[in-house]
């Protein structure tokens, strides 16, 4: 029987697998200068955490959830998100001691089950940061900029970063009203979805996908036209900031995002490079969710990339490569009983002493041990005779030269760490 994997899902084989960890390094490597920490969270939760977070009356708890019951019958929920079980673990540690900012990021699979299509799995991966503790604007700022510079660095160029305000506890509930009265002269021709839910969540009904939806939408009242003084202030000086470093950006006040606990500043950063599913990354302010869930008034902001359609967009083919790619430094070529039996020793003793050393466990022809030394992309190649191992002196051949150089067996090591460190020093050919 042959069982094939789940609709939806995939897997990341190596070749892939080097790229996702080379990306990872990366942003781990930005994040760190940032002062983001990591935080590794559960896989799943109790059902509630989601519910209550992102919302009862979103697309994600209303239909893409992947809840069970377990066996002493409790609702779990594979996590769909990452904010939701930062926010728990925040006021279950009592991060929020001592107080000041507090800076996480978090990485890992996610769970939605959504109508599979490209840059659209059932299980997707996600980057995220949080900052909480902090309701200045010069946080949603740093936050942003340390994204496109993330962006930059892995060689994307082509990117769109789209804001715009929900504005807060205060401005809100006057919005919805209006929103929910001109939502009403709408009904015959919204859809069921939209008619069902506008009444307790009319912000949703900007965010529907159905084309004839998203025209009525268009012409919706806009959050950004409807701010309190202070949301409007601080919308103006993120603004200022972005355009005073000459970030580009543009304001989308179509943008509400699929989760309820958005407050403030939204944003998203879309690339031209994708079709229909084009964001690779949305964040924003959620000031009222740690309180919402018994937590001390904690204003918060951050943003969930998700790696699947930034892998896709990312220019690999115009990278030298060397940062990504995993190969061995030496690759053994062994002739003869008594030379494969030194060779295994060999590959042993360089590996404890940190070289990456692969080898023909099927021992074939000089030549046929040759092809897999070059197959595997191998650095050099060292070749051990019976002659040579009598001698005490190996061939070492660097396998971009064609260099042969005699060395001798007992400072093996170093000389073979030596031309790596030469090969790694050396200008990169022109040809
Ligand atoms: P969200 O958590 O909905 O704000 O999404 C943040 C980012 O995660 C999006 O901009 C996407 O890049 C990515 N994402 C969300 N849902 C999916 C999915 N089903 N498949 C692949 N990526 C996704």
């Amino acid at each position: 029987m042959k069982i094939q994997s789940v609709r939806g899902v995939k897997d990341i084989l190596p070749g892939e697998s080097e790229k996702w960890q080379w990306v990872e390094r990366m942003a781990r490597n930005v994040f760190c200068r940032y002062g983001f920490r990591e935080i590794r969270l559960p896989i799943f939760e109790k059902t509630q955490l989601f519910a209550r977070s992102i919302g009862e009356t979103t697309d994600i708890v209303e239909k893409e959830m992947y809840t069970f019951t377990d066996r002493s019958g409790e609702q779990i929920t594979l996590r769909p998100e990452g904010t939701a079980s930062v926010v728990r673990a925040y006021i279950q540690h009592k991060l929020y001691n001592p107080p000041g900012v507090l800076k996480l990021y978090y990485q890992g699979p996610m769970f939605r089950y959504e109508r599979p299509q490209a840059g659209r799995f059932r299980q997707f991966y996600q980057i995220g940061v949080e900052a909480l503790g902090t309701e200045n604007p010069l946080i949603d700022f740093e936050v942003m900029t340390m994204l496109i510079e993330f962006f930059r660095l892995l060689g994307l160029d082509d990117l769109e970063l789209q804001i715009n305000s929900l504005g807060c506890s205060r401005c809100r509930p006057g919005y919805r009203d209006t929103l929910k009265s001109e939502i009403r002269k709408h009904l015959n021709v919204l859809c069921e979805n939209c008619c069902a839910r506008y009444e307790r969540n009319p912000l949703r009904v900007l965010d529907c996908k159905v084309e004839t939806d998203q025209e009525i939408a268009r012409h919706l009242p806009k959050t950004i036209e409807n701010l309190c003084t202070e949301c409007e202030e601080n919308f103006t000086r993120i603004r200022a900031m972005l355009d005073g470093t000459g970030v580009p950006y543009s304001i989308n006040p179509q943008m509400v995002r699929g989760l309820d606990y958005y407050t403030r500043t939204t944003f998203e950063v879309v690339s031209k490079k994708l079709g229909a599913q084009n964001a690779l990354c949305g964040g924003g302010r959620y000031d009222t969710l740690v309180e919402e869930f018994d937590g001390p008034a904690t204003p918060c902001f951050g943003f969930a990339v998700g790696m699947d359609r930034l892998l896709s967009v990312i220019p690999f083919e115009k990278m030298d490569g060397t940062d990504i790619e995993v190969r061995p430094d030496v690759f053994l070529v062994a002739l003869g009983d008594p030379a494969a039996e030194v060779s295994f020793r060999l590959a042993h003793q360089l590996r404890s002493e940190g070289l990456a050393v692969e080898m023909d466990y099927d021992r074939g022809s000089l030549k046929s041990q040759m092809r897999k030394a070059n197959k595997a992309n191998s650095l050099f190649t060292l070749i051990l005779g019976e002659n040579e191992i009598q001698a005490g002196k190996y061939l070492l051949k660097d396998m971009e030269t064609g260099t042969q150089t005699e060395i001798a067996a007992d400072t093996l090591s170093q000389t073979v760490k030596n031309s790596l460190r030469r090969k790694a020093d050396a200008p990169l050919s022109t040809d």
